[in-house]
């Protein structure tokens, strides 16, 4: 028998467990474990709650949570209520799909004013997660900036503008919900340090942008290069490039008529952000594109915000004793092998990069090279305890375990206090889901 343990029940933990019960269908146990007491990780805290459609993924896993040699294992922090080491004395292989939960530092001056916020940070209060629920933004204000050109940015001006009908069928947690409809906010404008065509957003989610009901995107015409250098660029972007095209020719004759203008800035590097104790405005550095570099040009000038979130990607959470790669923000690896028996995976393998799919190829990926290493005897003898081991360690030590079972009562919870037309209501504090599974 085979003891894996994966630490986080995201899209990358559920697919490596996916792919380890095919292989080894009835010879594996696995014990997905997550700090929190609620399954899907980036699926119900990271995907937007208007894509509910991206986030039917998890009836997929589900599938496989809920076969005989799966189980959930939550409300445990690995590095904190159990070590790697200890979970090293019951399971042959440990994974860590522990995603990439922190913000990248926005390293200029002024990144620690009032009302500046990671997308990890505001991303989280509006997907009611434990951690940020009680962030309480300020939205008084008129002009948001937005800075990064990837689709969490698009993500973030999307929800920023959105009316409360636009918002039904989500599940958007009620706390940002009536923050946001009440927000009078009228601009916002989306900073790229490079231009057009080296933006990260993916074509369907910038042409939502055209759908708002009260916003309207704006693209300066002589920001875009010549057509005809489309025609280098690889299909998926070419054809973001034609969106911001399309919203550069329709500017004049919607603008106006919509309360909100959502502003690109392309060639725009943030370098200060200014004000007295909370923003009040960036200092933005024009940059030409340089060999596909941005560089700065020297002229400089003030864009007046009253909110600023950063959207400039994310990091691992280091795991203390588990080697860590500083620069690329993710444990330090090779294909995913940390240390023989010590695996990582999806944005903790290869960083913040790719859909939720391409986490499919690298569980299966990972899970052949587990294979290998245990056929070639790197990871010594079998015969460990597994879940037997980790459960008398856990009685131990008084730990209040989620099972699966215990999370369907707190989605069964989360579903009848819906508001009418969405699928649930969050818990956004862990006592409120501990409280729900009950005893
Ligand atoms: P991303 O796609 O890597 O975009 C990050 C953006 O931040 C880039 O435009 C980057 O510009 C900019 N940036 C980085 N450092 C900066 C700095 N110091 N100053 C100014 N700008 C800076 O990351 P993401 O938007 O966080 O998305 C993460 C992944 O999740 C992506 O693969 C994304 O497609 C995926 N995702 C998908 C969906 C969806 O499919 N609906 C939704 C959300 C996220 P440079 O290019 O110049 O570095």
């Amino acid at each position: 028998m085979r003891h894996i343990a994966i630490i986080g029940s995201g899209p990358a933990g559920y697919y490596t467990a996916e792919a380890a019960q095919k292989l080894w269908g009835d010879d594996v146990r696995i014990d997905i474990f997550d700090r929190l007491p609620v399954p899907y990780g980036l699926i119900r805290f990271g995907v937007a709650p208007d894509h509910q459609s991206i986030k039917g993924v998890s009836r997929r896993y589900e599938k496989t949570a809920l076969t005989d040699n799966v189980r959930f294992v939550g409300n445990v922090a690995i590095g904190e209520d159990v070590t790697i080491a200890e979970l090293q004395q019951f399971y042959d292989a440990i994974v860590l799909a522990t995603g990439a939960p922190r913000d990248r530092e926005l390293a200029v001056p002024g990144n620690d004013l009032g009302n500046v916020y990671g997308s990890a940070e505001f991303v989280g209060w509006y997907n009611g997660h434990p951690q940020f629920a009680d962030l309480a933004p300020d939205l008084s204000g008129r002009t948001a900036v937005v800075i990064g050109m990837g689709n969490v940015a698009l993500d973030v001006v999307r929800i920023l503008s959105k009316t409360r009908d636009e918002f039904a069928g989500s599940d958007i947690v009620n706390h940002a919900l009536d923050a946001l409809t009440a927000s009078p906010i009228e601009r916002i404008v989306i900073l790229g340090r490079r231009g057009p065509h080296q933006i990260s957003m993916t074509p369907k989610e910038l042409g939502e942008l055209m759908e708002l009901e009260q916003a309207s995107p704006q693209v300066e015409t002589a920001d875009l290069p010549d057509e005809a250098e489309d025609a280098i660029l690889e299909p998926g972007l070419r054809k973001s490039v034609a969106h911001l095209r399309s919203f550069a020719a329709i500017r004049r004759a919607i603008h106006g008529e919509k309360r909100i203008a959502i502003e690109f800035d392309f060639f725009a590097s943030p370098v200060a952000l200014l004000g007295d104790g909370r923003v009040e405005a960036v200092e933005v550095e024009r940059t030409e594109v340089v060999k596909g570099r941005a560089q700065g040009t020297g002229e400089t000038y003030r864009i007046p915000a009253s909110l600023v979130v950063t959207c400039i990607g994310y990091r691992t959470a280091p795991i203390e004793g588990v080697p860590f790669d500083e620069r690329m923000g993710r444990f330090a690896n090779d294909e995913g092998r940390i240390l023989d028996g010590l695996y990582c995976v999806g944005w903790a393998r290869r960083g913040p990069t790719g859909t939720i799919g391409t986490n499919r190829p690298d569980g299966f990926g990972l899970v052949e090279l587990i294979a290998a290493d245990m056929e070639s005897g790197k990871l010594g003898r079998q015969g460990k305890r597994g879940r037997e081991g980790f459960d008398k360690l856990a009685a131990d030590r008084g730990l209040d375990i989620v099972t699966f079972q215990d999370w369907k009562k707190i989605e069964e919870a989360e579903h009848s206090a819906a508001r009418e037309g969405s699928p649930r209501e969050k818990f956004i504090a862990i006592e409120q889901m501990i409280a729900a599974k009950g005893s």
